[in-house]
């Protein structure tokens, strides 16, 4: 009997349980609309709180839009964003940050692991500095990145001091970056504000939510005007509350971090169960909730037709993405067959 079951993606994951006993709650009774509601202004207090930081925060439907718009609230458009070859901002957002920016360019750089160095970044801004190159204003970071590495409190700073000398604003797409607090065993303000970073967009949809980022804009002059620019591209939930709601259940009791937490902790199985398998070799230092595999494509075919949903990524590896609704005998499942189609090959 071939499994159907899925490690492709932690957006393929269903809502939480917290998460959605929040949406049933707000569905008790009528609220405002856009965002005037008790709801959204307990999550933002209660993201405030978990960020220990009085910080401007708006809620938009998707990462695309909470990058997009966030990144054009930090440049004008004649200036440029400097981001990693992997950047989604780069590769998956369809001009996304081009286009709502009106034209701020995107310079692609590259580093090790999925992150900018800060001797990239300098390579970057000092290449050019006429009138006729877009003014480097923004450094862009996964947290944690693509290929599910991490940058440490350390690499931060580092990169925070050649912004300092540049005069660059520093994003963060937190797609990811509950799993990186979770890795890092590091405060969210540790590896954000204290770190130097002005604006995150913290993703609640691969954490457990049903839809809904967070921006959040550490540098608050950055957030003038922002609620215009959310409402004109279309980014202004009417039931905002739907939104809003679903994240105190994520806040309320760490349960943002226990689910990033656990899916860290199948990743890290999964990890152990590949190394004991002979031949396969890991793309990645793996330090999140994704396993990148250096699996042949009969074996990918394999087990496929076993069931398995996985996406092939960079280089045709295979990548296994964990979620809170993982489970460890799941982990052992797919652990079993990788071992069996590589052995009988
Ligand atoms: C999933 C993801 C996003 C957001 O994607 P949307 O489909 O627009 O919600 C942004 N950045 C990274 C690194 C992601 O993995």
């Amino acid at each position: 009997m071939p499994h159907n079951e899925q490690f492709a993606s932690d957006n393929y994951a269903g809502i939480c349980p917290q998460a959605m006993d929040y949406m049933a709650r707000a569905n008790e009774r009528d609220a405002s609309a856009y965002g005037e509601d008790p709801w959204t202004q307990m999550a933002a207090d209660r993201l405030r709180e978990t960020f220990e930081s009085d910080c401007e925060v708006y809620f938009v439907f998707n990462g695309t839009a909470a990058n997009s718009l966030s990144l054009a609230a930090m440049c004008q458009s004649f200036h440029s964003v400097i981001c990693h070859e992997l950047a989604h901002v780069e590769t998956d957002e369809c001009g996304g940050p081009e286009y709502a920016s009106n034209g701020s360019k995107l310079l692609v750089g590259t580093g090790p692991d999925g992150k900018l160095t800060p001797q990239s970044i300098e390579q970057m801004v000092t290449r050019r500095t006429d009138i006729h190159y877009p003014k480097p204003r923004v450094i862009t970071l996964t947290q944690s990145t693509e290929v599910g590495t991490l940058y440490s409190i350390e690499e931060l700073k580092a990169i925070r001091e050649v912004a300092d000398h540049y005069g660059l604003r520093i994003h963060m797409d937190g797609a990811r970056f509950a799993n990186a607090v979770a890795a890092l065993d590091a405060t969210p303000a540790e590896i954000t504000w204290k770190a130097g970073v002005d604006v995150l967009c913290f993703s609640g949809t691969k954490n457990g939510l049903a839809v809904g980022e967070a921006i959040l804009f550490f540098n608050r002059q950055l957030a003038e005007d922002f609620e215009w620019r959310c409402k004109q591209a279309g980014q202004l939930a009417s039931k905002m509350r739907f939104i809003s709601a679903p994240w105190c259940g994520l806040l309320e009791d760490d349960t943002w971090l226990k689910n990033a937490t656990h899916a860290n902790a199948c990743a890290e199985r999964l990890e152990d169960g590949i190394r004991g398998i002979a031949g396969l070799e890991l793309c990645f230092p793996r330090q999140s909730n994704a396993v990148f595999v250096d699996l042949p494509g009969d074996v990918q075919t394999a087990l496929r037709a076993r069931g398995w949903h996985f996406y092939t990524f960079i280089g045709g590896a295979a990548r296994f993405v964990c979620s809170w609704s993982s489970t460890l005998p799941q982990v052992d499942r797919l652990v079993q067959d990788i071992g069996e189609v590589m052995r009988n090959r």
